[in-house]
């Protein structure tokens, strides 16, 4: 697609191989797979394999370096302090990981760029700021004992992630495991572990100690499901499908591990007649085609109040019709490609199924020129809330739009998915506002806002959603345990 990117290709792509206890290795299998440019459909490059032989390696390594290794017992401040070397030396390496994730999954390099990478560094620094700040209580229980709690890391923690933001899942999983002082063993995506692996160079080369931090490639089902039911780790974290989150639970549950789970959504963005219908279009624009759809908290249930709707879906489509799409190295570009082959046709046999159902596609619906797997941002109306589309999460450029009457009906249909992961408002009545969003069963509910992240402000679902809280002080809890000592006084 573009010509100007193979010059450039041998310095920011290299093959890919396994990072066990602070080593690159082959995988034992000797087997590899490509990653594919998804705005090209050509090879990137290959990358080495592994599976359940690799991750007992990377586990046993995880082990040493927890049991006999200096990471738990470094000064918490010290592993701070190289939290922030790592958070630096992303800073100083952006733009090429910027481009190597461009490459790698098909997003816009503006995205990469001021999104992507340098959130995922002010995640490694945020808690580098916490490393040292995690601490128990004295609970003042009975007169013959003096009783405290100590914050205790899990052990060896597994982490499994998906490909829609690959450095900043790997952040968001791995900045507060290690704060805590964990070690990990990290398994990418297999359509996107570029960035992983060129951030477990920067770990190296920050000085972290050997087996702290493992990066295996592979596939789900071999290297992940190794991953999720391996009894020497003590907890898993997964950011991912629904589906897959059930198979995780139940892998997990051989050794009663931990689990955190980030799963899919349907997320409903609600909009008053009384809100300012102009910002509230470019909301929804934002919530449903920012990174191509491919956002687990994606706006993809539009409901707009009938007295707006038709003005509003119609504004809706103008802008949608109107994102520069194309070239995700160029500057300029607002949509880029669709990660791999499947999830392209996952999400044209879902718009066909829309058709199909009777609902009218009001802009794009096809895919955009003749190679990559760049489809149109899309705009349904008229959509039968029972409809696939309607009520299954596509992960695509897709939004279902639908009216209703009233507050009551608002939250209802709001409320009405197995999903519940966010949720937006638009309105200029504030009471209006806090009562939805206290009613809306979901993680997170913007107002007069959507996707708005940051790293202090916890994030994950109800319902199907997922369980436990990333990012902020919340996500301290997922990665410690607490023990209780009881010292008697008499
Ligand atoms: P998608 O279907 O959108 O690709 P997945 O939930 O399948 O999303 O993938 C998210 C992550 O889960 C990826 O790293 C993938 O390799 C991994 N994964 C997929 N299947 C399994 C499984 N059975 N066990 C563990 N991990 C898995």
């Amino acid at each position: 697609m573009s010509a100007s990117l193979v010059p450039d290709l041998p310095a920011v792509v290299t093959p890919g191989r396994l990072f066990i206890d602070g080593r690159f290795v082959e995988s034992l299998s000797g087997k590899s797979f490509d990653s594919i440019n998804p705005a090209t459909e050509e090879v990137l490059t290959s990358v080495s394999e592994g599976d359940r032989a690799d991750i007992d390696a990377a586990v046993a390594a995880a082990r040493a370096a927890f049991e006999t290794g200096p990471w738990p017992r470094m000064r918490p401040r010290d592993r701070g302090r190289l939290l922030l070397k790592l958070a630096d030396l992303i800073s100083a390496n952006a733009e090429e990981l910027a481009r190597l994730e461009t490459l790698d999954n098909g997003k816009p390099i503006a995205e990469t760029l001021n999104v992507d990478i340098p959130q995922a560094a002010e995640v490694f620094a945020y808690y580098a700021g916490w490393a040292d700040k995690i601490h128990g209580e004295t609970i003042p229980a009975t007169n013959d004992h003096f009783t405290y709690t100590l914050r205790e890391p899990h052990g060896v923690c597994g982490q499994i992630i998906p490909w829609n933001f690959p450095l900043l899942m790997a952040a968001w999983k791995l900045a507060p495991a290690l704060a805590c002082g964990n070690t990990v063993v990290l398994k990418p995506a297999e359509q996107t572990p570029l960035t992983a692996l060129r951030l477990a160079e920067l770990v190296a080369e920050a000085g972290f100690p050997p087996g702290v931090v493992n990066v295996v490639p592979g596939y789900g089902p071999t290297a992940g499901a190794a991953l999720a039911a391996h009894p020497g780790v003590d907890k898993i974290a997964f950011t991912g499908s629904t589906e897959v989150g059930r198979l995780i639970q139940k892998a997990a549950a051989g050794n009663l591990k931990s689990v955190s789970l980030e799963l899919g959504g349907k997320s409903p963005n609600i909009v008053f007649a009384d809100a300012d219908i102009d910002a509230a279009v470019q909301g929804a624009i934002r919530g449903i085609f920012f990174n191509q759809g491919e956002v687990c908290c994606a706006g993809s249930r539009l409901f707009v109040e009938e007295s707006a709707h038709d003005h509003f879906v119609e504004a809706l489509a103008g802008f949608a019709g109107a994102l520069k799409q194309g070239d995700p190295l160029d500057a300029s570009t607002q949509v880029g490609a669709q990660v791999s082959d499947e999830q392209f046709e996952k999400i044209l046999g879902y718009i066909e199924s829309g058709v199909q159902a009777g609902a009218t596609l009001l802009t794009g619906g096809a895919r955009q020129g003749e190679k990559g797997y760049f489809i149109q941002p899309t705009v349904f109306t008229g959509v039968d809330k029972n409809a696939a589309i309607a009520r299954e999460e596509i992960f695509g450029p897709v939004v279902s739009t639908f009216t209703f009457k009233g507050i009551d009906e608002a939250i209802a249909e709001g409320n009405d998915s197995n999903y519940g992961l966010a949720a937006a408002v638009w309105t200029r009545d504030i009471k209006k506002a806090h009562r939805v969003a206290q009613a809306l069963r979901a993680g997170t509910v913007w107002v007069n806002t959507y996707n708005a992240f940051d790293t202090a402000v916890p994030f994950g679902g109800y319902k199907e959603s997922g369980t436990g809280r990333e990012l902020g002080v919340q996500a301290l809890d997922l990665y410690t345990q607490t023990k209780s000592v009881w010292i008697a006084l008499d």
